[in-house]
């Protein structure tokens, strides 16, 4: 159980794509730090695996991020039957691996409908919950990505740097209701999506394991810990940044 500056006891987080990876670690370091999680996905039979291990602190509720629609229904519901969302998490993300010249309009607008537009609906229906109490924290998952330029992620990497400009802006609206925003720009950490991208490209991984330089990559609970801090009273001045935990990877050369 969280003690201290660091704790989340009696905190209520929505953390959108926990079932899996980053989510998971995510969801798993807010337990471990007194939090009560509802965590979400497409898929109902990865969400229940996930809370026999995440245990009674954990509801699951099956939901599509991209039905942008049905968003304020969802906190509504969430907030009525379960608890006020004192912490959103935007996780839920897809990857797509192809040369910006072989991506069809469609895939792109694909990756930025979940990566992007379902991150501000999702942020505005919480925030809007969030004002009336004044407050809040959302935390935003970016990239590397969206840090500097990697081939064959156009679409993602794009997806991932427009959550930064988003943040700034939101910033500057939300601050007056005590709400804070940060992003943590992931390094490569060892998920589902991360292993699928680079198991079939051992190049790639030997590029990646370079550039990094602490020794490994990262894992999920890296950046779970990351998220409770921001997450934490700890943090009470910490609005508007980016925080990489990726083992050095983006400063070195
Ligand atoms: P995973 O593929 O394990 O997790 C992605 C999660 O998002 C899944 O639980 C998936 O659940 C959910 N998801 C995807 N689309 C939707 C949707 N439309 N509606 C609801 N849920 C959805 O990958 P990671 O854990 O690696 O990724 C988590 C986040 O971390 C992503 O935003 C990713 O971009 C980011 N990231 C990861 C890095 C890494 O190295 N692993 C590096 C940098 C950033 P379901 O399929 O059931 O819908």
């Amino acid at each position: 159980m969280g003690t201290g500056i660091f704790s989340l006891t009696k905190k209520t987080a929505l953390i959108t794509g926990g079932g899996t990876g980053i989510g998971f670690g995510i969801a798993q370091a807010m337990i471990n730090a007194g939090a009560n999680v509802v965590i979400t996905g497409r898929n109902t039979e990865k969400l229940l695996e996930a809370q026999k291990l995440l245990g009674e602190n954990c509801k699951v509720i099956t939901f599509d991020v991209t039905q942008k629609s049905a968003i304020p229904q969802l906190i509504q519901e969430i907030e009525s039957t379960i608890a006020p969302i004192d912490i959103l998490v935007n996780n839920a993300g897809i990857h797509l691996k192809k040369w910006a010249l072989d991506t069809s309009d469609e895939e792109f607008e694909n990756i930025i409908q979940t990566n992007l537009l379902s991150v501000f609906s999702l942020s505005k229906a919480c925030a809007r919950k969030m004002a009336g109490r004044k407050n809040g924290i959302i935390l935003f998952i970016g990239s590397m990505a969206g840090m500097f330029g990697i081939d064959r992620v156009s679409a993602y990497g794009t997806s991932k740097a427009a959550l930064t400009g988003l943040m700034q802006n939101l910033v500057t609206e939300f601050s007056a209701h005590n709400i804070r925003i940060n992003t943590i720009a992931p390094g490569w950490i060892e998920s589902p999506m991360f292993l699928s991208a680079i198991n079939s490209d051992p190049e790639r991984k030997q590029k990646i394991t370079n550039r990094i330089a602490m020794d490994g990559f990262g894992t999920v609970d890296d950046v779970g810990h990351a998220a409770v801090f921001l997450s934490s009273a700890a943090a009470r001045y910490i609005t508007g940044v980016v925080l990489p935990v990726d083992g050095g990877a983006s400063v070195n050369f």
